[in-house]
């Protein structure tokens, strides 16, 4: 498919929410334990001569470690995909979708059409837990499609809004809300993207996405368990990832994790994110759904081993650039 009168080229990637499970914040003992690695690279940096705090702060956004002087953010996954012109289209609906509702709110005032389309993964509480706040709903200029491979997509939304849980009861929406149903192996058309559907294995079934506009290819897969023994599901997800420009995978888990203690889980590790992205000549990873347990420096630490894990297998084939996921990140593929 070949697009003509975009304004941009290519697909910018924002993450809303990254975080697996459960939102969550930084505390205050966080915030001290930045500050005190701040300051002792401070130190080292005053020897080299900072004229003033805008330097100082630039040279510790640059030179330091990423989780001394940003964090990773704590809204569960909620990620969107901008073609740049036409309707929204979004992944999943987690706490992320607090912020971007204000943020496709502010944009469609500048002339977007009011319309997003999301695509759901599950309905698992934290891929859901935001629509509630998502300001759009609640405004009769919007419509809302909601699509999904589940038969309880919308029952699953309706009951979240329902007493005594939540305040607000779904059918007080002002929104035009639809639900759509998709199907693995059936291309769907949304605007001037097509989108892949796949099953994946997690309790209840969840499903992955592969979005083209014709020129980029970004593949959305969280909430994915991979059994390094099954050869033919393995094969099949190599062929999913093919080429793609950005894959955005489930890596909650370390490998060890996800074959032991943490087997049918539901969720997937670094290791196998980088042994399919290889396989599949992924250009770009990013590990997502990060581990509620992990702080800043936990995560941090997976995304050096994963680079070095890399690094150690590549063999003949082209680098595979890998980073991990973060509330605020942007990506223009
Ligand atoms: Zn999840
Ligand atoms: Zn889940």
């Amino acid at each position: 498919m070949k697009l003509t009168n975009t304004v941009r080229l290519g697909v910018r990637v924002s993450f809303w929410g990254t975080r697996g499970s459960l939102p969550e914040a930084l505390t205050s003992l966080g915030v001290q334990r930045k500050l005190r690695a701040a300051l002792e690279c401070a130190q080292q940096l005053e020897r080299l001569g900072i004229e003033d705090v805008d330097t100082l702060l630039d040279r510790l956004k640059n030179a330091t470690d990423f989780s001394v002087a940003h964090t990773y953010g704590g809204h569960t996954s909620c990620v969107e995909l901008d073609p740049g012109s036409g309707p929204f289209f979004v992944c999943d609906l987690g706490s992320g979708a607090r912020p971007l509702g204000g943020s496709l709110i502010e944009r469609a005032s500048a002339g977007r059409p009011r319309i997003v389309n999301v695509f759901m993964s599950h309905v698992h509480w934290d891929h859901i837990m935001g629509f509630p706040f998502f300001a759009p709903a609640y405004d009769p200029a919007w419509t809302i499609r909601i699509h999904g491979g589940h038969d309880v997509l919308e029952s699953a939304f309706r009951l979240q809004q329902s007493a005594p849980c939540f305040p607000v009861d779904f059918d007080r929406l002002a929104a035009r809300i639809e639900f759509v149903h998709v199907e693995p192996g059936q291309p769907h058309e949304v605007a001037d993207l097509v989108v892949d559907t796949r099953l994946q294995r997690h309790s209840g079934d969840s499903y992955g996405y592969r979005v083209s506009d014709g020129r980029c290819v970004v593949v959305y897969t969280t909430d994915s368990e991979h059994r390094p023994e099954n050869v033919e599901e393995a094969a099949q997800f190599v062929e999913f990832f093919s080429q793609a420009d950005l894959v955005v995978f489930d890596a909650m888990y370390s490998l060890l994790d996800a074959i032991s203690v943490k087997e049918d889980w539901g969720h997937s590790s670094n290791i196998v994110a980088v042994e399919l992205c290889q396989r599949a000549a992924v250009r770009h990873l990013r590990l997502f759904h990060h581990e509620p347990a992990f702080d800043d420096e936990q995560i941090e630490q997976v995304h050096r081993e994963t680079i070095r894990f890399e690094e150690l297998t590549r063999g003949e084939r082209a680098p595979l650039k890998i980073g991990s996921a973060s509330d605020g990140l942007e990506i223009d593929v």
